[in-house]
């Protein structure tokens, strides 16, 4: 109760706005939560945008280690960038209610093209896990899990922290700057042999290509993604 006085408090002193549509009130309008979809995105090869079904293509297969991507949306969609914006820095609930939601219904065009997969985050560096208080890959890779009724485990841990992937081009990937990002959670006896990663946002793909070439290292045979948004930051 008291939580909830406090949020009214907060909400008339910094009133809120739709993402959607801008009117004043709520921060996702019963309008937009009805009518509102993302334009759709193009399957093609998450590194070069060639390729089909959302597959890395041949010529990227030769360079990378992730198999393929399903994304929600563009990055540069303007209402999907506030919402992921609202979550992660700001550490918005509701933002975080509203995404759930969209992955909820997007699912059926995010399911990955395997049948006995399990889903892992791309997990933060534990400073930066703790300076934001949460992991948002992993509040995703459970999202997922409930989804598609398929198991989540951590396997992943960063060994180092980075700077942010925004400005990095496919250059970097290929020059392997991110080799060794990620190390196996040495508590795991054993790998499945398909892991479907989940982050919030793609860009270079670098970050994510680092922890498929980690876990194929550990003999996992297929790595998939799953993001709620691609593109520049
Ligand atoms: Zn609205
Ligand atoms: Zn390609």
């Amino acid at each position: 109760m008291e939580s909830r006085i406090s949020r009214l408090v907060i909400e008339s002193l910094f009133p809120r706005f739709c993402l959607g549509c801008h009117t004043e009130g709520t921060l996702w309008c019963l309008t937009c939560s009805t009518t509102w979809w993302p334009a759709p995105v193009r399957f093609d090869c998450p590194f070069c945008g060639k390729g089909s079904m959302s597959f890395v293509c041949d010529k990227c297969r030769d360079e990378s280690f992730l198999d393929g991507l399903s994304v929600f949306a563009h990055y540069g969609n303007p209402v999907v960038r506030e919402a992921i914006h609202q979550w992660k820095y700001i550490g918005d609930k509701t933002a975080q209610d509203i995404l759930f939601r969209w992955l909820v219904r997007g699912a059926p065009a995010l399911q990955p093209p395997f049948s006995n997969f399990v889903f892992a985050p791309i997990p933060l560096h534990i400073f930066k896990r703790r300076e934001r208080g949460f992991d948002q890959a992993g509040i995703l890779a459970d999202w997922c899990g409930q989804i598609f009724n398929r198991p989540v485990f951590d396997l992943l841990i960063r060994t180092r922290q980075t700077k942010s992937q925004a400005q990095k081009s496919h250059e970097v990937r290929k020059l392997g700057e991110l080799d060794g990002l990620f190390s196996i959670n040495s508590q795991l006896a054993e790998f499945p042999d398909e892991v479907v990663l989940c982050d919030d946002v793609f860009t270079s793909g670098a970050t994510m290509d680092s922890a498929a070439r980690c876990l194929k290292e550990h003999g996992v045979k297929r790595v998939w993604g799953i993001v709620i948004a691609k593109g520049n930051m």
